[in-house]
């Protein structure tokens, strides 16, 4: 069957997720944003709604969305608050690894600890001197005995300060480059493991991110994810899988902005008109409403592809770009429309625009995905 409605069952969960963004993150956006406090009440609601568990499958006793879901979801929460929507969406990305390549114990204990609270993970690739090169880590699992001993420093950890157990890429074996990559679960109390401070930043500030510092650090064997040497198959398929949700953070950013600058251009007056009635204004909106619905329906077949189980690196790649890059342009055109106002603090505009400029940087740049993409159809995908 071949439709562009969402069945009954997504509607209802986009409807509720609005209801939340608007109930809930809206009116404490601006405070988190200014304080760059943790947003407490807000992880209780999230995951009394079910959104902070949503990707824990049933059987260890989460609501076990599809990815289908989460980015309608996700959509909804970013035009809440960008900042709250990434410390909920990251939380499915810390899972994912686990959900990709943990065993059932693994699965049960790791995933299971996540649905019965609100309790945070969090997924740590980035290194100071591997970020997009995230091939290049140096962050070293050594094994002795039944333990790894890690050293090492990571970087940019989205809820390290709050996570409980961290997804951690670390190096097993330095002699094979990205071969030698493995996944490993570290818990928060591991001895050794000392969390950094959080990063102070241009926009969702109310998101976290920290250093993670590891100083002969043991974990035990059986916290290994899959094999050694899999750490690399292992993030780049989380990554195919998860970039549609920040994807949907840029529909959901784009259309916060839109919404705000097509209300100002029908009822402010310059000219004895409203500015909606000039060519170079409408003609800017009438480009935002055809960016969102184009980077709106490229995640939704990113989504589905990967509930599908088809291969969807280019599709995620696609849809990351374009809606991220959607949601930069119409957040700074949305501040261009309302002029002054627009650049005041007075209006939401200013902090959609702050926000949106994230999302073109982490899981992996837009310059990344476009060399993702150049691969991906150089080999005829
Ligand atoms: C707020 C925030 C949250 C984050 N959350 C997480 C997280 O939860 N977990 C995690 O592991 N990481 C996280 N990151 C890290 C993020 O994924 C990296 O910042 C990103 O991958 C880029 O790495 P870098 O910052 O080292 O930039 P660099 O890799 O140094 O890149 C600098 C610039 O050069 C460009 N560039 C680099 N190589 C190429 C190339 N081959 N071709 C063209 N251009 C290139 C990049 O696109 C970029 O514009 C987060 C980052 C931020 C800022």
């Amino acid at each position: 069957m071949f439709g562009f409605t969402l069945p009954s069952e997504l509607l209802a969960a986009k409807e509720r997720a609005h209801t939340f963004a608007e109930k809930i993150m809206r009116p404490v956006s601006r405070k988190y944003d200014e304080t760059g406090e943790w947003a407490t009440d807000v992880y209780q609601a999230a995951f009394d709604f079910g959104y902070l568990q949503a990707m824990v499958p049933e059987d260890c006793g989460g609501p076990g969305a599809s990815q289908l879901e989460e980015v309608v979801v996700c959509e909804e929460l970013a035009w809440g608050c960008a900042g709250l929507y990434t410390s909920i969406m990251a939380n499915g990305l810390a899972m994912t690894p686990v959900l990709i390549a943990g065993s059932p114990e693994q699965k049960k204990k790791w995933l299971g600890m996540i649905a019965e609270e609100p309790k945070f993970a969090a997924f740590s690739l980035s290194e100071p001197n591997a970020g997009s090169d995230a091939g290049g880590m140096t962050c070293r699992a050594e094994k002795r005995g039944d333990k790894y001993i890690i050293n090492g420093t990571k970087c940019y950890c989205t809820n390290g300060g709050y996570a409980d157990w961290y997804t951690l890429f670390c190096s097993t074996d330095p002699t094979k480059g990205a071969r030698g990559a493995s996944c490993i679960v570290v818990p928060r109390d591991t001895p050794g493991l000392v969390v950094g401070k959080a990063l102070d930043k241009m926009g969702q500030r109310a998101s976290n991110q920290v250093e993670l510092y590891f100083n002969d650090a043991e974990v035990p064997v059986e916290n290994l994810l899959a094999k050694e040497g899999m750490g690399f198959i292992i993030a780049m398929k989380t990554l195919d899988q998860t970039r549609a949700a920040v994807a949907a953070g840029g529909v959901g950013v784009a259309r916060a902005a839109f919404e705000v600058a097509l209300d100002y251009a029908k009822t402010r007056i310059q000219f004895g008109a409203p500015i909606f009635a000039n060519q170079a204004i409408s003609f800017m909106l009438a480009d935002m409403a055809k960016k969102i619905e184009a980077s709106r329906l490229l995640t939704w077949q990113a989504a589905w592809m990967t509930d599908n189980n088809i291969k969807n690196s280019k599709q995620s790649a696609i849809a990351k770009t374009f809606a991220t890059d959607t949601a930069m342009e119409v957040t700074t055109d949305a501040v261009q429309i309302l002029g002054g106002n627009g650049y005041s603090r007075d209006y939401l505009v200013e902090k959609f625009m702050r926000d949106a400029k994230l999302l073109q940087i982490y899981e992996g740049t837009n310059q990344i995905q476009r060399l993702v993409i150049a691969k991906e159809i150089q080999q005829g995908n």
